[in-house]
């Protein structure tokens, strides 16, 4: 299976390594955005926050929250974490992973979502989504 993620996991590819240990690696984003956009991923491949187990996910995800202190502990103001899960909902590279963007005050980053143009009916849409098991 071609996977950009497995081929930097394995060494294949490099990569700019801030955190590492048996289960996942964190390592800078190409993208060149944000300073310090660090990707958390597991060490296993699986596609998405969808398909891997709610434990595989947690652990992935507190090694975020844990970067997150890092960041801060280092002089950050806050950070971003970011998920996509999907390609509808702009997930390009089919492995899972967490985006930890680390943020200044000021910086100017934006990842605001822009204001649909239609305005929805807030009730029926809660009716529609609500949880009901
Ligand atoms: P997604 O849109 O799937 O949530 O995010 C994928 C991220 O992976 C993007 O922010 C992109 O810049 C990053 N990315 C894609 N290919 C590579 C690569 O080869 N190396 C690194 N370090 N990041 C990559
Ligand atoms: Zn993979």
């Amino acid at each position: 299976m071609d996977c950009i993620f497995c081929s930097i996991i394995k060494g294949e590819i490099p990569c700019h390594k801030i955190y590492e240990d048996e289960r996942v690696l964190a390592f800078l984003d190409i993208s060149n955005d944000v300073m310090g956009h660090t990707l958390v991923v597991p060490k296993t491949h699986v596609s998405d926050m969808h398909e891997c187990s709610n434990e595989e996910f947690l652990y992935v995800l507190e090694k975020a929250k844990t970067l997150v202190g890092h960041f801060i502990k280092l002089g950050f103001d806050g950070a971003n974490i970011v998920i996509n899960c999907k390609p509808a909902a702009g997930q390009e590279v089919g492995h899972l992973h967490v985006h930890v963007i680390p943020r200044k005050k000021g910086d100017g980053a934006k990842l605001t979502m822009q204001p649909a143009s239609e305005k929805f009916e807030l009730c029926e849409i809660a009716k529609k989504l609500e949880v009901k098991d």
